[in-house]
């Protein structure tokens, strides 16, 4: 089951484009299914889960942080993650650039857009974003590669395509700008619902979860 979704998916979608599995709350197993059948990045929320799966499974795919990065996590979070999707201010840069200089590693990261502009939402406004590029682009132990949003809450793929278009907007006005040390190469968006619309709009990065493992069981 897990096998087939995965092949489909990847005949499916543009090979410029990353397929990261989303996988909170799915176990081991499935996880290496997914894996076995071609899956070459995950994604996963929680970081209990994450350093728990990132032991049983180890390194022979990606791992990337796709839920909010908490500051008393983020020396864990250095260790085990190759991407980190949801850096959306400069204190949590801060502290995550203190503990990957203190493991000599520079780990790539995207920027959180709340493209939405909801209040209860984490990530960079889009407005105040071009004002915090220099004072990143400043840290020496993390390198900004591109942004991720969420958009709102709906299984709607239409309703998010022009936050979609936004934020592929916000990316290429950032490249334009060439700020030295800030790369715009990543632009990760998309979900089950979405991912198609996000391709659409510029996605080069989709996290799909339910679609190749089926629906969440919340325990
Ligand atoms: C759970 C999750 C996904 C995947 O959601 P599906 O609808 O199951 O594909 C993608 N991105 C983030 C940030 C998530 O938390």
């Amino acid at each position: 089951m897990i096998g087939e979704k995965v092949k489909e998916l990847l005949g499916e979608v543009p090979e410029s484009v990353t397929i990261v599995a989303a996988i909170k709350t799915r176990t081991v197993d499935e996880v290496n299914e997914c894996i076995e059948a071609g899956i070459n990045n995950v994604g996963e929320n929680y970081m209990q889960e994450a350093v728990l799966k990132n032991l049983a499974i180890g390194n022979k795919v990606k791992w990337h942080l796709i839920g909010p990065l908490q500051t008393h996590k983020a020396k864990a979070a250095a260790k085990i993650f190759d991407m980190i999707e949801t850096i959306d201010c400069f204190h949590t840069a801060e502290v995550l650039n203190k503990h990957c200089r203190n493991i000599g590693k520079v780990m790539p990261v995207l920027l959180e857009i709340n493209s939405a502009r909801e209040e209860q939402k984490s990530g960079y406004m889009p407005e105040i974003l071009p004002d915090e590029l220099e004072k990143l682009a400043g840290l020496e132990n993390i390198r900004v590669q591109g942004l991720m949003t969420m958009g709102p809450q709906t299984e709607d793929g239409e309703v998010l395509r022009p936050y979609f278009r936004n934020t592929k907007k916000l990316f290429d006005e950032i490249k334009k700008a060439s700020i030295s040390g800030i790369e715009m190469k990543y632009l990760s968006m998309g979900m089950t619902a979405s991912y198609h619309e996000a391709i659409e709009e510029g996605a080069n990065i989709v996290r799909i979860g339910s679609l190749i493992f089926g629906p969440r069981n919340y325990r």
